[in-house]
C-alpha cells in the first residue's frame, strides 16, 4: 500500500496522544492509495488491549467517503504494549466481520520513542501475510526493517 509521510506521522502521532490507550482510525483513498486519514474513537470498554471503532464515526466516514469516491484502503489501530502483529482478537474480528478487503495497519509503541508501523492483509480464512508500505515523500520501506521516527 502507498501511504504519504505526513498521514504516517498523523497515525503515529495518534498512537502516542491515546497511549496506553488503543487509538484506532482509517485509510482512505482509492486502490491501494491512501490520501486521507480519519480518527475514530475507540468505544471499547478495555481499551488498554482492545478496541472497537465507534458505529457513527464509521458510519459518517462510509457516507463521506462515498461521497468523495474514495473506499477504506486501510483500517489501523495501535498495539500499546504488544508488537505491531494482528493479536487472535483482531484476525477474529476481522474474519467475522467480512472486512478482509482493506489492509490492516499496526502502530506498535513497545518501545515509544520508535513506534514500528506494519500492514497486513487478513484473508476470510484467517490468513496473515505482511504488506510492504510504500511511504510517500520519502524513500519506500519494507515494514519491519527501517523504524520510522516520530520527531526527525
Ligand atoms: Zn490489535
Amino acid at each position: 500500500m502507498k501511504l504519504p509521510k505526513n498521514l504516517l506521522a498523523e497515525m503515529i502521532t495518534h498512537s502516542l496522544e491515546q497511549d496506553p490507550e488503543e487509538c484506532c482510525g482509517l485509510l482512505l483513498g482509492n486502490g491501494d492509495e491512501v490520501s486521507r486519514l480519519i480518527r475514530v474513537q475507540n468505544v471499547h470498554e478495555d481499551r488498554v488491549s482492545r478496541f472497537s471503532m465507534a458505529p457513527l464515526d464509521l458510519l459518517e466516514a462510509e457516507r463521506e467517503a462515498d461521497r468523495r469516491g474514495e473506499i477504506f484502503v486501510a483500517i489501523y489501530h495501535s498495539h500499546t504494549y504488544s508488537q505491531g502483529y494482528p493479536s487472535d482478537t483482531d484476525i477474529r474480528n476481522a474474519v467475522q466481520s467480512g472486512w478482509t478487503d482493506p489492509y490492516y495497519v499496526l502502530v506498535s509503541l513497545v518501545e515509544k520513542t520508535r513506534p514500528v508501523v506494519r500492514a497486513y492483509r487478513i484473508s476470510s480464512a484467517g490468513d496473515v501475510a505482511e504488506q510492504f508500505i510504500s511511504v510517500l515523500g520519502a524513500g519506500g520501506y519494507t515494514s519491519g526493517t527501517t523504524r520510522p521516527r516520530v520527531n526527525e
